[in-house]
């Protein structure tokens, strides 16, 4: 359906809903609006050929690239495709759906980003135009128009959907500053702690353990001191990595503080979380730390620990006991892992 070639000229041989053929009212103003948004992709809905190909042609002319439909059914099934142009202008009467019915239905399915919807129509009365815009269209433009006017309206719509896109880039960055560390790129503590939570309450509900680090790099204020705090953020940059490349798309990996990182793993169960933290640790300990100096070498201590979803074992306690393990990974030596169970004492 995407084309900017010559579509096919064969008149419809649909019946015809408005008798109004004419297309453009005065003449071509020559503007080209949307100057810099050459690619933009506009939908036309129109069943009139003639009126469908005028509309298209001048599009073209303008600078965009026309998705052209015969009908309602084909706008629509054109609007549900993941790559649906944002914007399209819809005759008002159509056969399949309607110009309003298609605006109801996107309205209805909602979604982002938005779809910006023109409606066309030749009716002028005043209650079916409210109707229109009730029905979900942003603007309309009544047959004939002028190309002047549909200009102003299409650059209209472009400015609400650049804003719009604005906006879903902004709320983006906002999200990611509220949920992960700016250093690593890891959750940051609240959202390393939500994920333990949520991971937690679908524990108990499925009945599958949760394995849990607390991980401490050793001697990092000797990194700091010795090799500056450029050095150090990089130590840190580059433990995140190794620690998100050893895990699973789905096990949480977070900064929970200074060189602190807490790791949730679902579905570990202690056989299993060994095998991983130990993994883990290797990786840490493993040479080179990249444009970090030379004799530098970097370990971490481990402290594991297990939910079991029949326990009753809060998150809180969880850390704890976490805790604990590392504190006792760091006094028996550091570079190591300790895992701690909640239920039957300090497993070795
Ligand atoms: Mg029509």
């Amino acid at each position: 359906m995407t084309t900017t070639g010559t579509p096919t000229l064969a008149v419809d041989s649909r019946t015809r809903y408005t008798s109004d053929e004419t297309c453009f009212a005065g003449t071509s103003t020559g503007q080209t609006p949307g100057s810099g948004k050459e690619t933009m992709r506009i939908l036309i809905a129109e069943d009139s050929a003639p009126s469908r190909l005028a509309l298209e042609r001048v599009l073209v002319k303008w600078g965009y690239e026309v998705v052209p439909c015969r009908d309602g059914s084909a706008a629509w099934e054109q609007l549900q495709l993941p790559d649906a142009p944002r914007l399209a202008i819809l005759d008002w009467m159509m056969p399949g759906y309607s110009g309003p019915e298609i605006c109801r239905m996107l309205r209805a399915k909602g979604g982002e980003p938005y779809t910006y919807l023109l409606l066309l129509t030749s009716k002028t009365l005043k209650e079916d135009l409210i109707a229109g815009m009730e029905a979900g269209a942003d603007d309309y433009v009544t047959k004939p128009f002028d190309l002047h006017e549909l200009n102003v309206r299409l650059r209209a719509g472009m400015r609400i959907l650049d804003l719009q896109a604005e906006l879903l880039e902004a709320r983006e960055k906002l999200r990611e500053q509220a949920t992960k560390d700016s250093l690593t790129g890891l959750w940051n503590r609240r959202s390393i702690m939500e994920i333990l939570e949520r991971e937690q309450a679908r524990s108990q509900r499925e009945g599958a353990p949760i394995g849990v680090l607390m991980i401490d790099l050793d001697h990092f204020k000797q990194v700091n001191d010795c090799f500056g705090h450029l050095a150090g953020d990089e130590v840190l940059r580059e433990a995140g990595r190794r620690l998100l490349a050893s895990v699973r798309p789905y096990d949480g990996v977070g900064r929970y503080g200074g060189e602190e990182f807490l790791v949730v793993l679902p579905g570990c169960d202690e056989a299993g979380l060994r095998a991983r933290a130990e993994s883990m640790r290797a990786a840490i300990a493993a040479p080179p730390l990249e444009k970090v100096s030379q004799g530098l070498t970097v370990s971490a201590s481990f402290g594991a620990t297990v939910f079991m979803p029949q326990s009753a074992v809060s998150v809180s306690d969880l850390i704890r006991i976490a805790d604990e393990a590392l504190y006792e990974a760091k006094h028996t030596g550091r570079n190591r892992v300790v895992l701690r169970s909640p239920l039957i004492g300090t497993l070795r």
